[in-house]
């Protein structure tokens, strides 16, 4: 930690040993099943890692253009899977050029699109499924909540138009355990199950904790041996948070201490900012050694340099009181972090260093006022 103590703040640490072991456990999950783990990049797209992970994974799946394209300029000879709830005309050409596997949210876009798409032999195409069952409890992540415009429900598909269809998709999961996975596949199958004898593979999504210590990783190599035997298909899961859970921190420092009936402490980042899930979700990111209010006898709510009243990170208790200039480390930031920060009143992007497993840390990125400025 003292490495990571002596950066400057605000700043995002990669730790590449906990980015290992969690690879180490999905290549696990690859060798007992033969099914192929790709990266959802929309959770962490920190590039400068993608060789280290290419070693350990099958490749990367993208939400659109740009994450393919990301995925070809730096992880080129790896799988790269995309799906879009809709694919523009001239995005849809030029993933032609660079995708594996293209999967449509519509039989309306795969109409739209197959008279191109059956032109590239190389390709698979796909179509997500909206199995209309989920058990996340956030609508905002509930893919499966009343009027979903994500993939396609049972009344709405149509089985006379899956010449040219290789493989179904369906993601209903978020931060969830292989029992509920096992679930999951019980509806899929009783709703979906006629139409996987006609495919070549079946893609679980994402939403697979996989590398919290307490997933049940066995049983999501049984869930994913008895579809792949039961039906002789290829199994696909694409991990987001798994790639990168526990494998980040962020670094910020106390820039001043007011009263307002509690300590409030103001330090350099912001959760609108820079860990905008705090707020979204909504959750409150852990800190090294703090605890809970008032567990601990120092209690502090820690509040961003921005102008937004409810940009509270959250209260947090010290052994000891907290001083300008103290750094505190968040844990768990490397996932839908970077990849969703922005510059919102002007707040400056946290650079982002990599922890490397020989205790090196390396700058890998960092930003400054023209990174505000170009985007305006
Ligand atoms: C968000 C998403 C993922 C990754 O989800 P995690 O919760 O980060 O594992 C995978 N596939 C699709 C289609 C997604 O929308």
């Amino acid at each position: 930690m003292k490495n990571i103590l002596s950066l400057p703040t605000p700043c995002y640490v990669i730790d590449e040993k906990s980015l290992i072991h969690n690879l180490e456990i999905l290549q696990y999950v690859e060798q007992e099943t033969g099914c192929h783990v790709l990266l959802a990049q929309k959770a962490f797209s920190t590039y400068h890692t993608y060789p280290l992970i290419s070693k350990y994974i099958s490749g990367t799946t993208a939400s659109g253009l740009f994450e393919a394209k990301l995925a070809h300029e730096e992880m080129p000879d790896k799988q790269i899977h995309v799906y879009s709830p809709a694919f523009t005309d001239n995005d849809f050409d030029e993933l032609l050029t660079m995708c594996d596997h293209i999967v449509f949210n519509s039989f309306s876009q795969w109409k739209h699109f197959r008279k191109k798409a059956l032109q590239h032999p190389e390709i698979e195409f796909g179509l997500r499924i909206n199995p209309e069952y989920s058990e996340i409890e956030t609508d905002i992540y509930n893919p499966c909540f009343t009027n979903s415009r994500l993939g396609i429900t049972l009344a709405n598909f149509e089985e006379n138009e899956l010449e040219g269809i290789s493989g179904l998709h369906f993601h209903t999961m978020c931060e969830q355990g292989s029992d509920t996975l096992q679930r999951t596949l019980e509806i899929v199958e009783q709703r979906f199950g006629k139409y996987f004898r006609k495919m070549k593979w079946i893609n679980f999504g994402g939403g697979h904790h996989v590398t919290r210590p307490d997933y049940d990783v066995e049983k999501l190599i049984n869930c994913i041996n008895n579809i792949k035997n039961k039906y002789s298909v290829q199994v696909y899961i694409e991990p987001g948070e798994a790639v990168a859970l526990n494998a980040g921190w962020l670094v910020t420092s106390v820039l001043d201490i007011i009263k307002n009936n509690m300590d409030i402490a103001i330090v350099d980042t912001s959760a609108a900012c820079h860990m905008p899930d705090v707020l979204e979700m909504p959750y409150r990111p852990m800190i090294i050694g703090s605890k809970e209010k008032n567990v601990l006898p120092y209690t502090y709510r820690l509040g961003a340099p921005t102008c937004l009243a409810g940009d509270v990170i959250g209260d947090y208790s010290f052994d000891k009181p907290l001083n300008i200039g103290d750094k505190l480390i968040f844990t768990d930031m490397a996932i839908y972090s970077m990849v969703k920060n922005n510059t919102f009143n002007g707040m400056p992007l946290p650079s982002i260093y990599l922890l490397k497993s020989n205790g090196e840390t390396q700058l890998l990125k960092k930003f400054d006022y023209s990174d505000f400025k170009r985007r305006l």
